[in-house]
């Protein structure tokens, strides 16, 4: 099985977002072996989940907070997401890591939170490009998914998202993609006991129709997490193909 997710960020109104939905299933073909995700924005979640649930394309939250409900002025519960229509959630963003404060501890508490709303977590982790120069890549790594000993086991899907790949139009080189992956799955594999089966490893950084190919051939890559290129319905259309 592999998995392609839409990352739509802070784009789109209703229009687009039905535009999209019209022309993505125009030439979206269901494959048994790949799983499609959508994460729009939140006010699009119900329209987006109701027009393509028959398609069976999955559609999950960006981001979502770790109380149930409460005086959180601005957030959006697990509850909510999986209310509105969500069977996932997508956290620890780099752009949430970054503009946002979103901490290592607060993902603790969120992927708890996920997991007791039966909404599927994909943790995002990956270095800055200073990180990468210092030589530390795999040791932030390491930090990112230690959470994981304090959530206990979960059902979860990883992306490696290396910062420096994100909207640059760069994207990190075969081999460092199968370092990051290997050592990924290595401590996935002491901390979860794989009690819920392999973890998916997904890729994320700047992908296209003419680079992901050559991606989806790296043993280690699970498929996509893409931002840009999802925008565009036929483009995302055509990443569902090429990974079936
Ligand atoms: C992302 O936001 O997760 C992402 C990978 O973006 P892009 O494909 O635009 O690099």
């Amino acid at each position: 099985m592999r998995f392609v997710v839409a990352n739509w960020k802070m784009h789109f109104l209703s229009d687009q977002a039905r535009d999209f939905c019209e022309a993505f299933l125009a030439d979206y073909v269901p494959s048994p072996s790949v799983t499609a995700v959508i994460a729009p924005p939140f006010h699009l979640i119900r329209p987006v989940a109701d027009s393509l649930r028959s398609r069976q394309v999955r559609v999950f939250g960006q981001n979502g907070h770790a109380e149930p409900n409460g005086a959180y002025t601005g957030e959006i519960s697990m509850a909510q997401l999986q209310d509105a229509g969500c069977s996932g959630v997508i956290l620890g963003h780099s752009e949430r890591r970054q503009f946002f404060g979103e901490t290592d501890e607060a993902l603790v508490a969120k992927v708890k939170a996920a997991r007791d709303w039966n909404l599927l977590p994909l943790l995002c982790v990956g270095e800055t490009l200073e990180e990468r120069q210092q030589g530390r890549t795999l040791e932030i790594l390491d930090r990112q998914i230690s959470i994981l000993a304090r959530t206990g086991p979960t059902p979860l899907w990883v992306a490696y998202e290396p910062v420096w790949a994100i909207g640059t139009g760069l994207r990190a080189e075969v081999g460092q993609i199968r370092q990051a992956h290997a050592f990924i799955k290595s401590r996935l594999t002491t901390l979860m006991n794989q009690n819920f089966g392999p973890v998916p490893i997904l890729y994320g950084g700047s992908i296209t129709p003419e680079t992901f190919p050559e991606l989806l051939d790296i043993p280690e890559v699970a498929g996509g997490l893409v931002g840009g290129a999802s925008l565009d319905p036929l483009k995302f259309a055509t990443l569902v193909k090429q990974a079936g």
